[in-house]
């Protein structure tokens, strides 16, 4: 049988690489987005046209309700899960702390830190050797803010991706007995469209002269990291974070 993978966010940009890529290493994969539906579709369907197996799954994971029916669908659509990917993040517009009101905290929070703790949750039910599971892996996806801290811009997001760090160490520590890796990739800048959704559509290539590499990543090179840190090829890696950064 196929080892099952969820990626959360994984209809656009970094979601959706991992996603394809990880149908090329024999996944089956549910590719989970939260309003846009035709991009989920389209990443489903060039799985199938590849061969591959994959649904798209609807849930806003700063909604614990719908988290856990996302679970069950795939549950009882694709079967035991092998692996989750962390992925679905936001950014907000760029804003100084002073500025910064209590809905963008809540929004920002919520989705980047709490998502991952109720998906990590569901997983570890799932995948978990005390719960009667095979083991597994989960990837979560950082920042290379969490070690700059986004001054000036998003010192939120970096926040939240400093908490999904220390998220990532003691996790790792607390299910590393019950077959489960838990890891984490810190992407530096990465062309998609997350950058226009914080108001700088061309940000990646204005900031390219700031990485050692002088260019922005690319979404593939960030999944083919995911993918490694999912699978058996680092079986004795846990708990690490592995920059994909140009060098940043
Ligand atoms: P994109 O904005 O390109 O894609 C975001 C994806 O996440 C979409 O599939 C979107 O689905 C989904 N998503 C957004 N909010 C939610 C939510 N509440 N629930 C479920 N899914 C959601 O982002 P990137 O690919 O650039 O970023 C992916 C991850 O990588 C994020 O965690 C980000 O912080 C991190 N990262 C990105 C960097 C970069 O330079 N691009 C650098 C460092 C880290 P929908 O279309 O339905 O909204």
């Amino acid at each position: 049988m196929k080892p099952i993978v969820l990626v959360t966010g994984g209809s656009r940009g970094i979601g959706a690489a991992t996603a394809l890529l990880a149908a090329e290493h024999g996944y089956a994969v549910a590719v989970n987005y939260a309003r846009n539906s035709l991009a989920a579709d389209e990443v489903v369907r060039q799985i199938r046209a590849g061969g591959g197996t994959a649904m798209a799954v609807q849930a806003d994971v700063a909604n614990e309700s719908e988290v856990m029916a996302m679970f069950e669908r795939v549950d009882a659509k694709l079967g035991p899960l092998s692996s989750l990917v962390n992925n679905a993040g936001i950014v907000d517009v760029a804003c100084r702390v002073d500025e910064m009101d209590m809905a963008r905290l809540q929004r920002m929070f919520a989705t980047n830190v709490l998502g991952s703790f109720v998906c990590a949750r569901e997983a570890i039910k799932r995948m978990s050797t005390r719960h009667g599971g095979t083991g597994g892996s989960i990837v979560n996806v950082s920042s290379a803010a969490a070690r700059g801290g986004g001054s000036g811009q998003y010192v939120d997001y970096a926040a939240s991706k400093g908490a999904i760090e220390t998220f990532t160490v003691g996790l790792a520590k607390e299910v590393a007995l019950e077959g489960i890796r838990v890891n984490a990739v810190r992407p530096g800048i990465i062309e998609t469209d997350i950058h226009a959704s914080g108001g700088q559509p061309d940000r990646a290539w204005q900031l390219a002269p700031q990485v050692p590499m002088q260019r922005p990543g690319t979404a593939l090179e960030v999944a083919q990291a995911i993918v490694w840190l999912m699978g058996n090829a680092s079986s004795y890696t846990t708990g690490s974070m592995l920059d994909v950064s140009g060098g940043r």
